[in-house]
């Protein structure tokens, strides 16, 4: 268990129990579910690994949590404006999804934030309640900005907020044809920069938001079309995943200043929009490292609420109303995805069965002496030592001096070298710095069920850290150091850095695989990941599984919807083939191969067959079949 730091990251909501499986406990003090048996559940529903498993209860419990703590802050403090949360859609756009934040959120009047047509008008349609706002991010045209004015025309709480001078004459434009008193915010490029992987979002080269030149240009085309009364709101948003709570101190505080400028102009104003970046401490370090933040959710409520009030009181403006668009912070940590190990590459078990060359070359007599000699000198010599021999042997092979047999001898030698000065580096715990990466280049790889392109992108593009671990087999110790690799045919499909306490770490402790099937879960990766996978190799979508707590159930929970992943046709047919035609144009060459005599027509007919029930399968390796096989 200590390998995998559930306590650190998991919140409580994940702890291993005394036969070594992982459990969730969706709600604080509520009952725990194991996760294999959500995982053998959903396979006798016929849906296997990689399979994302959404905790729908734990996804309530997070947008309470978020609305619960803002309240008490603003209780604490003697705040005099509300928490008004919205959910930004581009983090998860998954129906269930979005529902779950509206219901959770009913009596909180949590809304949502749209950045985007088609997000905006998923938001137009599911909001049910006059009570939420819907704010408008994000670049816009004529359509949008018509959507959202069509919300205010139905008696919505829709706020358009400028990103760019240019939207102010169409929000007025439009506002004006329509007939409809818009209202609007302003988002603003703050100095403030962000820290961490999503940092460029504010500073003078950001993408968005006016810098204060422009503020007062857009303040100057409001008051020339008799708008002022429009305008209520100051957004700023420095970037997901904040690690540091200064930054976030910092840019409320710059933020306030606009807002109370504003005010003091005579703008009603009345909201005060503080964006996303509240993060997930994904290896639980508690530090200001990029996957961590060095504060909790109850120290970001408060600072925000009692900078804003300080700032405000000091400036004689009333407090506004307090939205923040939090949406990683929600959503991440209430899906997993799971996925299956079903190979183990290990470079050492083949290279330690010694090829016995006929006659042994000098290099490699040399690395055997180095092999058996080994207290003599270093461990960094003989690494160096061993370096040397092994780069003669290859530049010897090239040269046509070396064959196959004492190449392949000279190989494992020098791994086997390699291996013992690894081991006894453990023992002392001393590692000088070029020794520190034998361990990684040591590691074996598990090959597992699914693409990091599809399910994990963030970390191919970002090297975001997720916590790993094993699902079961916690009661025993873990004996391999592995990298993972995906079942993409692309080297970057791998994970082979995993969250520490220090730093990062270049390998995870997995247990030996012993036929039985073994099981990883990847967790935390409810924000962003799902919508953003891409459909490298054609793998698409994986199975998914919505799960909610049911005392009256044997585990303890039940499976509400099963959601079945791509199949080859789907995929296919999105890079424009129809399967029919390619299972034509198969049927015309095994015709032509029959009428060849190359296959008999039986089996011509068998042959067709496959292909076509194979347009019908999941994408993803079917691993039974790839077991018999291994057999
Ligand atoms: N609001 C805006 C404008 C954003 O661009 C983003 C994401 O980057 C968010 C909110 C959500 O941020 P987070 O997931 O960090 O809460």
């Amino acid at each position: 268990e200590e390998h995998y730091g559930f306590k650190r990251w998991g919140h409580g909501h994940f702890e291993v129990d005394d036969e070594g499986f992982v459990e969730v406990r969706p709600v604080p003090d509520g009952t725990e579910i194991r996760i294999m048996d959500v995982v053998d559940e959903a396979r006798d529903m016929g849906l296997r690994a990689p399979m994302v498993v959404r905790f729908q209860d734990l996804l309530r419990h997070r947008v309470e949590r978020l609305n619960k703590v803002f309240r008490q802050a603003i209780k604490d403090e003697g705040y005099k404006g509300e928490y008004r949360g919205v959910f930004p859609i581009k983090v998860n756009q998954l129906r269930e999804v979005v529902d779950e934040i509206l219901a959770a959120g009913k009596d909180y009047h949590h809304g949502l934030e749209a950045g985007s047509k088609p997000e905006l008008m998923i938001a137009l349609a599911m909001h049910d309640n006059n009570q939420r706002l819907i704010i408008c991010n994000g670049y816009k045209d004529h359509d949008y900005i018509r959507l959202a004015l069509m919300g205010r025309k139905i008696g919505k709480r829709v706020i358009i907020v400028v990103e760019q001078l240019s939207e102010v004459d169409h929000i007025i434009e439009i506002s004006r044809e329509l007939g409809v008193r818009p209202l609007i915010g302003f988002r603003v490029k703050l100095q403030t920069r962000g820290e961490g992987k999503w940092s460029s979002s504010s500073g003078d080269n950001a993408k968005f938001g006016l810098n204060t030149a422009e503020l007062l240009f857009a303040i100057e085309k409001l008051k020339a079309a008799k708008l002022t009364q429009a305008l209520r709101l100051i957004h700023f948003h420095i970037g997901s995943q904040v690690p540091n709570i200064l930054t976030i101190k910092n840019a409320v505080v710059e933020a306030t200043r606009f807002y109370c400028q504003l005010s003091q102009m005579g703008f009603p104003m009345g909201y005060l929009d503080i964006g996303g970046g509240l993060g997930i401490d994904y290896d639980g370090s508690r530090t200001n490292f990029e996957s961590s933040m060095n504060y909790s959710l109850e120290e970001y409520a408060r600072d925000v609420v009692a900078n804003i009030r300080d700032i405000c009181d000091h400036s004689g403006v009333r407090v506004p109303d307090i939205i923040s668009e939090s949406g990683r912070a929600v959503v991440a940590p209430h899906s997993m995805l799971v996925v299956e190990v079903f190979e183990r590459i290990n470079k050492k078990e083949t290279l330690r069965k010694q090829h016995r060359p006929k006659e042994k070359h000098k290099v490699v007599t040399d690395l055997e002496a180095q092999l058996k000699n080994k207290s003599r000198l270093g461990r960094l010599e003989r690494f160096h030592d061993a370096l040397q021999k092994k780069e003669e042997a290859l530049s010897l092979f090239n040269l046509g001096y070396l064959d196959i047999e004492n190449r392949a001898a000279a190989e494992a030698l020098y791994w086997q070298i390699c291996e013992q000065i690894d081991r006894e580096g453990n023992e002392s715990g001393y590692q000088p710095e070029e020794l520190h990466d034998l361990k990684k280049i040591l590691a074996d790889q598990y090959v597992c069920n699914f693409s990091v392109f599809q399910s994990l992108l963030d970390h191919w593009a970002l090297q975001q850290l997720f916590p790993i671990a094993p699902l079961h087999r916690l009661d025993e110790e873990p004996t391999v150091n592995a990298t993972l690799a995906d079942i993409t045919c692309d080297s970057d499909g791998k994970i082979s850095s995993f969250i520490d306490l220090q730093d990062t770490k270049d390998y995870l402790r997995l247990h030996a695989l012993d036929g039985r099937p073994y099981y990883l879960g990847i967790f935390l990766t409810g924000a962003y990941q799902d919508i953003m996978g891409d459909l490298h190799n054609l793998f698409g979508r994986v199975n998914e599984v919505h799960v909610f707590l049911e005392p009256d159930e044997p585990n303890g929970f039940y499976i509400e919807e099963a959601l079945s992943g791509s199949r080859v046709s789907d995929v296919i047919e999105g890079v424009q083939y129809q399967w029919e035609e390619l299972c034509r144009r198969m049927k015309a060459q095994i015709d032509a191969a029959t009428r060849k005599d190359l296959v008999k027509p039986r089996e011509g007919v068998r042959l067709l067959e496959f292909y076509e029930n194979q347009m019908l399968n999941k994408t993803y390796l079917s691993i039974e079949s790839a077991a018999k096989k291994r057999k």
